[in-house]
């Protein structure tokens, strides 16, 4: 097993004084580096950020996860949107299991070191096709493209999409968006 204990720290955010959620970390006493381009190859919508040489500078990857926010950094992962500790916990040691997971067969997995970024809003609102229909749910096209940008919702989710005459369109968002994770 590459982590078998952590430390955790749960804080408010520091932009939030007073919030009612937390974030939380866990402080790692191995570094898990490695792990992080087979998590790229494996969780969806995960955003990889390499090494990129300098003195300080270190890989980290972030994810979004059933409305938390995931940073996996060498010896730290950080999540936010916690609701108390109990639940912080729970989810950091989820993701533990995750990473533990991952190491253990990442003999099968082909790692990705692929660098993505996360489409702009109005990249993705120019794709959809603006009727303010409201068959996704949200009331406006333009929420509808801001919840797609956070990863919060799917294409699939906008059934006009689908229809014939976006055909270009959804191929062009398919190819930038990335899809809403899975909930574990
Ligand atoms: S279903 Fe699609 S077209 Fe209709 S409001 Fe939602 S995003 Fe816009």
């Amino acid at each position: 097993m590459l982590i078998e204990k952590y430390d955790l720290q749960v804080l408010t955010p520091p932009c939030d004084p007073g919030a009612e959620r937390f974030a939380a970390k866990a402080r790692l006493v191995v570094d898990i580096r490695e792990v992080l381009p087979y998590l790229n190859a494996t969780l969806r919508g995960a955003v990889y950020f390499p090494d990129a040489g300098a003195e300080y500078s270190a890989p980290a990857l972030t994810w979004k996860k059933a409305g938390h926010n995931v940073a996996f950094h060498p010896y730290e992962i950080a999540v936010s949107n916690a609701v108390d500790r109990d639940s912080a916990q729970k989810e950091l040691d989820g993701l533990i299991a995750l990473v533990n997971r991952t190491w253990e067969r990442h003999a099968e997995i082909t790692p990705s070191f692929e660098v993505r970024r996360r489409p702009t809003l109005m990249e993705v609102y120019k794709l959809l096709p603006q009727t303010n229909c409201k068959q996704c749910g949200q009331p406006t096209c333009f929420t509808f493209a801001l919840k797609l940008t956070a990863s919060q919702t799917r294409i699939e989710d906008c059934p006009p999409l689908f229809e014939s005459q976006y055909a270009d369109r959804l191929a062009a968002l398919q190819a930038i968006v990335i899809d809403a994770p899975a909930i574990e």
